[in-house]
């Protein structure tokens, strides 16, 4: 291959490495890149998710907080009430005493009571071996009450203050009621009776029932003695239940009177968000519970509603991603097959424009490319002021030796000729070419006569070694002529390389004419000589 060929065919393949450097694992990056959007969108979605229980969940905390305390002031108010009733009462009948009298009058003023609050069940007296005395009853009742919890409280107890006692039916109307009682001392200070004041457990629940606490919320009261009073929803056999294993009675105990806690109660095993409160003042204390399921049930609809449309956003980016990944394996293998294609094509342009060079049977450059070196290294040298050397060789008598040995034979010499110049022009500037026929050129460039001169010995003593046999040459084996002509093109008057073939060709044909096999040189730049 003639040099120069080579940095043209590969000057693209170097554009390409350079960018080369800047290329990144694509289908790695893809990939990284949508799983990253997968898990920012997952995050996002939890982290509002979470935000969003949270807000509920204390929304719920205040509501239930709230109705605790609305709860327990309306039980305060209503044992407040049935407090001051017990404590006239008892004032009235500790001062008057139960004459005849005063007994009919306290017995008008009990009825009006009754009548006129709504809470209160009934207003009772009873003497100090439990036997009913006078009460609001629209008629006189007999009966005993010695057996009942509160009548023995204060029998035991000398405090004068009201006591809460457990909730029972009443005797007189089968209600369900929760009894204050306050004792009755005589003017001895000895016990004397007690004083009744009963609280209707349906005002209670008709309250109770009028709060929103959705499905399978609650609401209850109980004594701190871990009596339940009234819970909804309202079941009989609940009044009076003792509370004291149940989660909220122990919460009381273990962690003050005013809170919010969730729990799974043993009564009906549903999770509840609770809120509890003591009464001031009394043993009792209320709570009210939101069934969780109820509370997060939009919460939940909403985050399955957008989870779902989160997972279909990611398999939507996974399925894309899948066909981008699929697209860019694709087009890197393209783009491989496209790069060996390149190389070859460039490797095959480059032996291509080889053969266009070359001369098919001596190897050497051929007339044409001759030519274009010849014009280049003209110009450079004219433009340099370099000198300029062009020989011009021809095989001697040749066509008698293709007579005599056969044109194959012919070829060969010529192939071998050929090689014997091709050596003798081995500078980087230099040239050797077939000019056609048993014609040869050699161009030298920036080469003075002396130079010349030397290349000129150098091939014919290299095709005087070849000693190739040539019957019909006077000096017995192949020969050449040389015409060789050295100037300064920049100092020619015309700018023209051919003349230089020309002047080269008739120096020639000098040699020629001077019997053959010798050098005919000569040193000018008047191109046209
Ligand atoms: P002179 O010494 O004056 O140059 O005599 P010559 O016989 O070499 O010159 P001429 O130009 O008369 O003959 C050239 C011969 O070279 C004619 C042709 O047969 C032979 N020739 C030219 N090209 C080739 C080739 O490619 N192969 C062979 N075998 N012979 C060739
Ligand atoms: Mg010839
Ligand atoms: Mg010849």
């Amino acid at each position: 291959m003639h040099d120069a060929d080579h940095s043209a065919a590969d000057r693209d393949g170097h554009g390409l490495s350079a960018l080369d450097g800047q290329r990144r694992p694509l289908v790695a990056l893809a990939v990284g890149l949508i799983a990253g959007f997968c898990l920012l969108l997952a995050g996002l979605q939890g982290w509002s998710a979470w935000h969003a229980w949270q807000a509920i969940r204390e929304d719920s905390r205040v509501a239930t907080t709230n109705m605790a305390r609305a709860l327990a002031s309306h039980a305060e108010t209503s044992i407040k009430l049935g407090d001051a009733v017990l404590a006239e009462m008892v004032e009235r009948i500790e001062h008057d005493g139960l004459g005849e009298a005063a007994t009919a009058r306290l017995t008008g003023r009990l009825r009006d009571l009754t009548h006129d609050v709504g809470e209160l069940h009934g207003l009772f007296v009873y003497g100090p071996d439990g036997k009913w005395l006078t009460s609001s009853l629209p008629r006189p009742m007999q009966g005993n009450n010695f057996d009942r919890e509160y009548f023995q409280f204060h029998l035991l107890h000398s405090g004068r203050a009201t006591h809460v006692g457990v909730p029972v039916r009443s005797r007189s109307t089968g209600a369900w009621i929760l009894p204050l009682s306050r004792r009755i001392d005589g003017p001895d200070g000895k016990f004397a009776g007690v004083a009744l004041a009963t609280l209707n457990l349906a005002w209670f629940g008709r309250f109770y029932e009028s709060f929103d606490v959705g499905k399978k919320g609650t609401i209850l009261l109980a004594l701190d003695n871990g009596t339940l009073i009234y819970r909804r929803p309202f079941r009989d056999d609940q009044v009076g239940m003792d509370i004291r294993n149940g989660s909220i009675w122990q919460r009381i105990q273990r962690d003050g009177y005013v809170g919010s806690v969730v729990e799974a109660p043993r009564i009906d095993n549903i999770e509840r968000l609770y809120s509890y409160r003591h009464l001031q003042g009394f043993p009792l204390f209320v709570a009210s519970g939101q069934a969780t399921e109820e509370i997060f049930a939009g919460w939940r609809r909403t985050t399955m509603q957008t989870a779902v449309l989160g997972a279909a956003a990611m398999i939507l980016l996974a399925c894309g991603g899948v066909v981008l990944v699929r697209q860019i394996r694709i087009r890197e293998r393209l783009e491989r097959d496209l790069r060996r294609v390149g190389v070859s094509l460039r490797r095959h342009n480059a032996s291509l424009q080889n053969l266009a060079d070359s001369d098919a049977l001596t190897g050497l450059a051929n007339r044409r490319l001759f030519e274009d070196r010849l014009v280049s290294e003209y110009e450079r040298a004219r433009r340099n002021g370099a000198q300029f050397a062009l020989i011009m060789a021809d095989v001697d008598h040749f066509k008698k030796f293709n007579d005599h040995y056969g044109h194959p034979a012919g070829d060969d010499c010529l192939r071998k000729v050929a090689g014997a110049i091709e050596s003798g022009a081995r500078r980087p500037g230099d040239l050797a070419a077939r000019y056609g026929g048993e014609e040869f050129a050699v161009i030298l460039a920036d080469t003075d006569l002396t130079g010349a001169n030397a290349v000129a010995d150098t091939i014919r003593e290299a095709v005087a070694a070849l000693d190739l046999p040539h019957a019909d040459n006077p000096a017995g084996r192949v020969t050449l002529s040389m015409g060789l002509y050295v100037g300064h093109p920049a100092l020619a008057e015309r700018d023209d390389p051919l003349a230089w073939v020309d002047v080269a060709d008739r120096l020639l044909y000098e040699a020629k004419d001077a019997g053959r096999n010798r050098v005919v040189a000569r040193e000018g730049h008047e191109a046209a000589v």
